[in-house]
């Protein structure tokens, strides 16, 4: 699995493309491309490693990971976008959001496909699983691929801090438990890649992250 990081938009957003080297399919996992340069810099990386995007894929749709939805579904209309079906709040309210944050965002496109609590999504030779943490958001997923020991966390797990909890649908005992029970339960090795901020690895924050 090859993994490229892009930091985006005013909030410091990081955009994943997964990509399987041997089939070049890949997925963009919150596609937070605010401005036009963000924008044309993920399309040009996508078009010249030749990747064929067959999802876009949202650990949650808060707009700092949405920014760039419609201009990646317009640009690669052939992919899936998905999340779970809690976060479609936040699709269907993104623009009032935007204005409160002074922000002129694209009305982001209806998802095309639910993602269900431990369904397995296919890119190429890629397998992520997807794992339901809610408590930053009602939908948070975590994509998880036990073959490259690879957790896409979203907003849910930093490095040294958890997602926050007081936005709509947010609970911070709900959130705590699903990151106790359901990412410090994976294997130490695991490398976790962060909605904000560097990457960590679950033993890491199993030893060390004060809210833990
Ligand atoms: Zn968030
Ligand atoms: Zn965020």
């Amino acid at each position: 699995m090859n993994i490229q990081t892009f930091v985006f938009n005013h909030f410091g957003e990081n955009t994943f493309v997964v990509s399987d080297p041997s089939s070049r399919k890949c997925a963009i996992i919150d596609p937070g491309c605010f401005f036009e340069k963000e924008k044309q810099e993920l399309k040009t990386y996508i078009l010249s490693e030749n990747l064929q995007v067959e999802y876009i894929l949202f650990t949650h749709c808060h707009l700092d990971h949405a920014f760039g939805a419609k201009f990646a579904a317009e640009t690669f209309p052939h992919a899936q976008i998905a999340a779970h079906k809690n976060e479609e709040v936040f699709i269907n309210d993104a623009l009032n959001q935007s204005l409160r944050f002074g922000i002129n965002m694209e009305q982001p496109p209806h998802l095309t496909h639910y993602i269900e609590d431990g369904e397995v999504i296919s890119i190429g030779n890629i397998a992520l699983q997807a794992i339901f943490v809610p408590g930053h958001s009602p939908g948070g997923l975590c994509f998880y691929s036990v073959a490259d020991s690879v957790l896409f966390a979203g907003d849910v797990l930093f490095s040294g801090s958890v997602g926050r909890s007081d936005l709509l649908g947010g609970n911070h005992s709900t959130l705590i438990a699903g990151i106790e029970e359901k990412l410090l339960t994976l294997p130490g090795k695991t490398v976790v890649y962060c909605g904000h901020g560097p990457a960590t690895t679950i033993e890491t924050e199993r030893n060390s992250n004060p809210y833990l």
